[in-house]
C-alpha cells in the first residue's frame, strides 16, 4: 500500500468521505483522491512522492502558480509580525483601493474570508438595497454552499426552487429561481412574472462550475438591461474569473458593468479569502453604514490580505502575463481540439484565456443541459490516461482546466502530446 492509499484509509475514519471538500474524493472519475505532499510551480508532488503537471491550480486561486516566491515571502513575513488582531490593518485599505483601481465600477469593498461568504453576503447586501427577496441564478452556475445557492434548475417562476441538497429547508430555496444560462428569453419571462419582487440575478459571467461554458454574444448585455428596466441588481460572480480572465476582470473583459461582484479564490493568493463590492451606494447598507449585518472574526487577516496583495500586485506589474496565459490557452485548446478530432473523438474543447474543459459532446456547450449531455465514462478514461501519464486534471468533466503563469510552452506540448498517445492507444 502506497503512503496516499494510508492516509486516505485513515481520513476515512475521522473525516466524511476521508476529504474536507466532496470534489476530492474523486469519485466520478472512480478514483481515490491524489494526496498533495507539495507544489512548486506547475507541477505537484503526491505523498508517495510522484510529480504530476497540475491542471486543477487548487480550483483557481493559483494563477501564478505554487509556491510563487513574491507570494511565499509575504505570508511569511506578515505571519511574523501577528497572524490576526480583529482590529483594522494598512494591508485591507491598500487591498480595497487596489480593486477598485483595477474593477470599473467597483466603489466599495468589503473583504470575508471565502468565496461562499463573498456571494451569501452580496446577495443579503442586494435584498436589503432593494427590499425584494428573490434571487435568480442559472442552472450550472455555483456560487458556493449557502442555502440559499444551493437549488437545482427549475424553470422561471412557475416552479419554485427545489434544494439540491438535503438539509436546505424549502422555504429558502423558495426565494431562488433559476433559469438556463444564455437564455435571455426564460429570464424575460422570469422577469414578466415577478419583476418587481426580484432583488437580484446573480451569475458568472463565464461559466466555469459546468465546465467552461462561455457567454453568448449579448447574453451579458441582455442581463444588465433588463435587470436595471426592473430595478434589481447585477451581480457577477467573479470568483473564478476574477483577476483570471484580464486584469480587469470579466466586467472589464466584456464591457458589461454589474452593480454587485464578488471576488475569492485569486484575491487570496491561495489563503482563505474573498471579497464582495460594487457600487457605493448599495455597499452603504453594510454594517457599520446600514441595516445589513455582516461580519468576520477573521475578515481582511492579516497574512490572507498579504497573499492576496502580493499575487495581485504580481499580476499588475507584470505587462506580459495575461497575454502568455492567453495564447498558452489557445494553444492547449486547438491543440487538443485537434487530437480529438483527428481520432474521430466527439469533443467539444472549450474556454477562453487561461481557462478550457474538454467537453466529450458532439456540440458545443453552451448551457447546463448541454454540459449534461457529455460522455461522463469516457471523460473519466481521459482522465485516467492523463493521470498514468503524470498530468493532473480535475476529476470530473464538469469543471476547468486552470492554467497558470508557471505552465511552459513543454508542459502544454507535453498534455498534447499525451493525449494524442493515449487516443492512439484506444484509452480515451
Ligand atoms: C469557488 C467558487 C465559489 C465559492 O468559493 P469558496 O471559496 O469555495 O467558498 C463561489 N462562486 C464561484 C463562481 C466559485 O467558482
Amino acid at each position: 500500500m502506497g503512503r496516499g492509499e494510508e492516509l486516505f484509509a485513515e481520513a476515512q475514519r475521522y473525516i466524511p468521505g476521508g476529504v474536507n471538500s466532496p470534489v476530492r474524493a474523486f469519485r466520478s472519475v472512480g478514483s481515490t483522491p491524489v494526496f498533495a505532499a507539495r507544489g512548486k510551480g506547475a507541477y505537484i508532488w503526491d505523498a508517495d512522492g510522484r510529480r504530476y503537471t497540475d491542471y486543477i491550480g487548487s480550483w483557481g486561486p493559483l494563477i501564478l502558480g505554487h509556491a510563487f516566491p513574491a507570494v511565499t515571502e509575504a505570508i511569511c513575513e506578515a505571519a511574523k509580525n501577528g497572524a490576526t488582531f480583529g482590529l483594522p490593518t494598512e494591508r485591507e485599505v491598500r487591498m480595497a483601493r487596489l480593486i477598485t483601481e483595477l474593477v470599473k465600477g467597483v466603489e466599495m469593498v468589503r473583504m470575508v474570508s471565502s468565496g461562499t461568504e463573498a456571494v451569501l453576503s452580496a446577495i443579503r447586501a442586494a435584498r436589503g438595497f432593494t427590499g425584494r427577496e428573490l434571487i435568480v441564478k442559472f442552472s450550472g452556475c455555483y456560487h458556493g454552499h449557502s442555502d440559499s445557492m444551493l437549488v437545482k434548475a427549475g424553470s422561471g417562476l412557475a416552479t419554485a426552487g427545489i434544494p439540491d441538497s438535503a438539509g436546505v429547508p424549502a422555504g429558502t430555496a423558495a426565494g431562488t429561481l433559476t433559469c438556463r444560462y444564455n437564455d435571455l428569453e426564460e429570464m424575460k419571462e422570469i422577469f414578466a412574472a415577478g419583476r418587481d419582487k426580484i432583488a437580484a440575478v446573480v451569475v458568472e459571467p463565464v461559466g466555469a462550475n459546468m465546465g467552461v461554458v462561455l457567454p453568448a454574444p449579448g447574453f451579458l448585455e441582455g442581463l444588465r438591461e433588463i435587470t436595471a428596466a426592473a430595478g434589481s441588481l447585477l451581480i457577477f460572480d467573479e470568483v473564478i474569473t476574477g483577476f483570471r480572465v484580464s486584469l480587469n476582470c470579466a466586467s472589464g473583459y466584456f464591457g458589461v458593468t454589474p452593480d454587485l461582484w464578488t471576488f475569492g479564490k485569486i484575491i487570496g493568493g491561495g489563503l482563505p479569502v474573498g471579497a464582495y463590492g460594487g457600487r457605493r451606494d448599495v455597499m452603504s447598507v453594510v454594517a457599520p453604514l446600514g441595516p445589513v449585518y455582516q461580519a468576520g472574526t477573521l475578515s481582511g487577516n492579516p497574512v490572507a490580505t498579504a497573499a492576496g496583495l502580493a499575487a495581485l500586485e504580481t499580476l499588475k506589474n507584470d505587462s506580459g502575463v495575461y497575454r502568455k496565459l492567453s495564447e498558452k490557452g489557445e494553444k492547449l485548446r486547438t491543440g487538443l481540439a485537434s487530437v480529438f478530432k483527428n481520432h474521430g473523438i466527439e469533443a467539444s474543447v472549450q474556454g477562453l484565456e487561461s481557462l478550457a474543459t474538454v467537453f466529450f459532446t458532439p456540440a458545443p456547450v453552451s448551457s447546463y443541459d448541454d454540459a449534461k449531455k457529455s460522455d461522463t465514462a469516457r471523460y473519466a478514461r481521459f482522465w485516467k490516461s492523463m493521470e498514468k501519464r503524470g498530468i493532473l486534471l480535475a476529476p470530473s468533466q464538469f469543471e476547468a482546466i486552470f492554467l497558470s503563469a508557471a505552465h511552459s510552452e513543454d508542459d502544454i506540448e507535453y498534455f498534447i502530446s499525451a493525449a494524442d498517445e493515449a487516443a492512439r492507444a484506444g484509452e480515451i
